[in-house]
């Protein structure tokens, strides 16, 4: 069975390091890596010959695939060089490409979703989505600090002292909190808001001040993820965040609803009361933004005020991303590949989940 391994065409990213190559080849798999797969996050083609993988073109790997891994699915008119037999692996988002299932099942294929995989401790080794956002919640803060021109730490010198820089964290999921531990350690006073009340420890416990906002809907059965919020509560959220605002010199915001547009938090009037040199990172981006001016993956400044977009900065780190992505990835695909063979085990809840094709013909 041939595992192979794609190049990312717009992420600094890849799925699989050198040094899954021995595991990956104990499961009894050949692995073919496309060439410079690895070169944007600093991985060579010798290192992964040097493990055993097979280091070839694209256009091979797309007629010799049985297992096509990649962080971005390929694009439709690649998969129709693939045979139809070999299983899909990557990030293919069926909560915002609804349609994305539907056409999968009808060129035959069956796909698993690293997107899909439970947010359950049983599945935490294989969890992506927290290794990538966590990673996003840190470099949110270092992309502020390179914007703010203004100090994160109190400083008191000869010429005087400097307050420490305040940041507001808009969603406490795995990236806020990183963002608000980040923050910390540079020495930030930090505030945050989460609709979910699991946050609100959390959030306290990394020493930062959480936000009371009275009335969030929250749903038990929504697998941890929050849920949409009225239009009543989410006027007076935004009415508390501009009281905020106006005193922090950052704003982080992280707020999604699964399947849904990103919830506005920021509209333009709240920029507006924030003090010029200020700053928001906003890693809603790609789902619309959680700040009305954002522009996804563009620096934007609005009055003095930086407003940056960008859903996936674990790209901009991409020697550590593609470390933990492939720690993560081996140890998913470690429960469907059995001595060479794929075993795609539907009573098991994690591949249950995962398989985005399951009713395929
Ligand atoms: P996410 O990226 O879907 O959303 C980010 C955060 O935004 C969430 O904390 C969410 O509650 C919050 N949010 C949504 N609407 C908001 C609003 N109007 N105002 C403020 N905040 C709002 O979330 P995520 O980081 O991927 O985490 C999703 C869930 O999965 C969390 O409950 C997390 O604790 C859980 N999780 C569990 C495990 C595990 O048990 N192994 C691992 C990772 C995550």
């Amino acid at each position: 069975m041939k595992l192979a391994v794609f190049k990312e065409l717009n992420d600094q990213r890849v799925s699989i390091i050198p040094a899954s190559i021995p595991k990956l080849l104990a499961l009894g798999v050949e692995v073919l890596v496309e060439k410079s797969a690895g070169k944007e996050a600093f991985y060579d083609d010798q290192e992964y010959k040097e493990v055993g993988a097979e280091i070839v073109e694209r256009s091979f790997l797309l007629s010799n695939a049985d297992v096509a891994i990649s962080i971005h699915p390929l694009a439709e008119k690649e998969r129709s060089l693939l045979s139809s037999s070999c299983l899909l692996v990557a990030e293919f988002q069926p909560f915002n490409q609804t349609d994305i299932s539907q056409k999968l099942k009808e060129t035959n294929f069956q796909a698993l979703s690293l997107d899909m995989i439970p947010r359950t401790t049983l599945a935490q080794s294989m969890d992506v989505l927290s290794s990538m956002a966590s990673i996003s919640g840190y470099k949110a803060v270092l992309e502020a600090a390179r914007l703010l021109p203004r100090y994160f730490p109190m400083m008191i010198t000869a010429a005087g002292s400097i307050r420490p820089a305040k940041v507001l964290v808009l969603g406490a999921g795995v990236a806020g909190l990183q963002s608000i531990a980040t923050a910390r350690r540079l020495g930030a006073m930090v505030e945050a808001f989460d609709t979910r009340s699991a946050a609100k420890e959390e959030v306290k416990s990394l020493g930062a001040k959480f936000i009371e906002i009275e009335g969030a809907t929250e749903d038990t059965g929504a697998g941890g993820y929050a849920v949409a919020q009225s239009e009543d509560f989410l006027k007076r959220q935004r009415e508390e965040v501009q009281l905020r605002a106006s005193k922090s010199d950052i704003i982080i915001t992280t707020a999604q609803v699964r399947g849904r547009k990103a919830p506005l938090l920021v509209p333009t009037s709240t920029v507006e009361k924030m003090k010029k040199g200020s700053v928001i990172i906003d890693l809603a981006a790609s789902t619309g933004g959680n700040c009305e001016l954002t522009k996804n993956n563009e620096l934007v400044n609005h009055n003095g005020v930086f407003i940056y977009g960008d859903s996936n900065l674990a790209s901009k780190m991409p020697q550590d991303a593609s470390q933990l992505y492939s720690t993560n990835l081996l140890n998913f695909i470690k429960l469907f590949i059995k001595e060479g063979n794929l075993q795609l085990d539907l009573e098991n809840e994690i591949i249950k989940s995962a398989l985005i094709t399951k009713d395929a013909q």
